[in-house]
């Protein structure tokens, strides 16, 4: 197979080795590269403080800049187009966890005997903390409430869970899932999950943190609840970056909906009222902010989220799933057992990501790689990820790890 070089090669920077040499950055599942416009985005914004102090603030719509007031603004609709959904459903904020607490409050409402929070085996740990928390919050028994539904070889995790709800589905308060499985980069069927959680009537929420970015999403038409991510694993968001949410439009008027408020969770108009003035929702998903928004991080996102706007979805996507084929026959070529794939062979259910089991031996292979120019990383003892960006990976990549690997194994 031919591949093209990567779409946007030459828009990201490479970190390098030691000796100068660029390295195979295959890490984008934890740390997506720069793109080159962010640090001038950034330094814009730096400028503008330096030259504006706090006028910065509401001035420069006239030049073409974006008043600070307003930093996030321009990036949902490029993160609507990413996740499948309106711009009013998506809101740029915060940081992943922060927003899952944030929903959870409001769609986290146990009720009696409907308590329990159906999740992943695999659950990333500062999401099961975040539920643990939640659960308490209400006065239950974390170790009462918290479900979890389980792939095995011959069984997805869709299936898991459409199991588990079959069993417990009338005592089920939440579902909630990552659509792209961190460990084994399994992806699940958003859809038939949300269906089938809103069926036994649970909420459905997903922890994006893997999908967007790396997937075409559709959570609007999927009708998912609500979903949160983070700004800088394949949104190249930059580290610590700007995450987001995403709320179903059916709630943005669902005056029983429990919400933790701030000013910035006020309409524009009413944001800036003094006093015991009347105030005004924001309309949406913005609803949920609380604090105006990092405009450092914000310049550094939207730099990226416009190499996105760049080609279609289903560009990107083809493109990934080339690559990532490509680096499945590679790896199967070489034939070096204990060394196996775990990700799913189906296109359907894999994205970027595959994850490799390496007995005791995943830890040890993450640095020798790096010593033959390689970037990946383990998690646990047993797994090695890597993952294939479309946007700046391409086909010397995939090589460079089949090589090494020959090598090493
Ligand atoms: C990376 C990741 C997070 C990150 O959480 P932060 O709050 O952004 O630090 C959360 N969940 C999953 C599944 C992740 O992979």
């Amino acid at each position: 197979m031919t591949l093209q070089p990567a779409l946007a090669h030459d828009a990201f920077c490479r970190p390098l080795a030691a000796d100068g040499q660029s390295l195979s950055y295959l890490c984008g599942h934890s740390l997506g590269l720069a793109p080159r416009a962010a640090a001038e985005r950034v330094a814009h914004e730096m400028h503008r403080w330096a030259t504006l102090g706090v006028r910065g603030h509401f001035e420069g719509a006239d030049r073409g800049d974006t008043p600070w007031a307003q930093a996030s603004e321009p990036l949902r609709a490029p993160l609507a187009r990413l996740v499948g959904a309106s711009v009013d459903e998506v809101v740029a904020m915060n940081s992943l966890s922060v927003n899952l607490h944030l929903l959870l409050l409001s769609f986290f409402r146990p009720q009696g005997a409907r308590s329990r929070v159906l999740l992943g085996r695999h659950a990333f740990p500062s999401d099961r903390l975040a539920l643990e928390s939640q659960c308490r919050l209400h006065g239950l028994d974390p170790a009462a409430c918290l479900v979890e539904a389980q792939a095995t070889e011959g069984v997805s995790m869709t299936d898991a869970v459409l199991r588990e709800l079959h069993r417990h589905g009338e005592r089920v308060a939440l579902v909630w899932l990552d659509a792209v499985d961190y460990t084994t980069g399994e992806v699940v069927d958003i859809g038939r999950v949300a269906r089938a959680a809103q069926a036994a009537g649970a909420r459905v929420g997903f922890d994006l943190a893997h999908a967007i970015g790396n997937l075409p999403l559709a959570l609007s038409e999927d009708g998912v609840d609500f979903a949160v991510w983070c700004g800088y694993k394949y949104l190249n968001g930059g580290p610590g970056g700007l995450g987001g949410a995403f709320v179903h439009r059916r709630f943005h008027d669902d005056a029983q909906l429990q919400r933790l408020e701030g000013w910035w969770g006020q309409a524009a108009g009413s944001r800036f009222a003094w006093g015991q003035q009347p105030r005004e929702r924001e309309p949406g998903a913005g609803a949920w902010q609380l604090s105006n928004p990092p405009v450092l991080a914000a310049a550094a996102l939207a730099a990226s989220l416009e190499l996105f706007d760049r080609f279609p979805a289903s560009t990107w996507r083809a493109r990934s799933l080339a690559l990532t084929a490509l680096a499945r026959d590679s790896i199967e070529a070489l034939d070096r057992p204990p060394l196996r794939i775990l990700t799913p062979a189906d296109p359907a259910r894999r994205g970027s990501q595959l994850s490799l089991d390496l007995p005791g031996q995943a830890v040890a292979m993450e640095h020798a790689l790096l010593r033959h120019g390689v970037v990946c990383d383990a998690r646990g003892a047993n797994i090695l990820r890597v993952s294939f960006c479309p946007l700046y990976n391409d086909a010397d990549d995939v090589r460079a790890l089949a090589q090494a690997l020959e090598q090493l194994l």
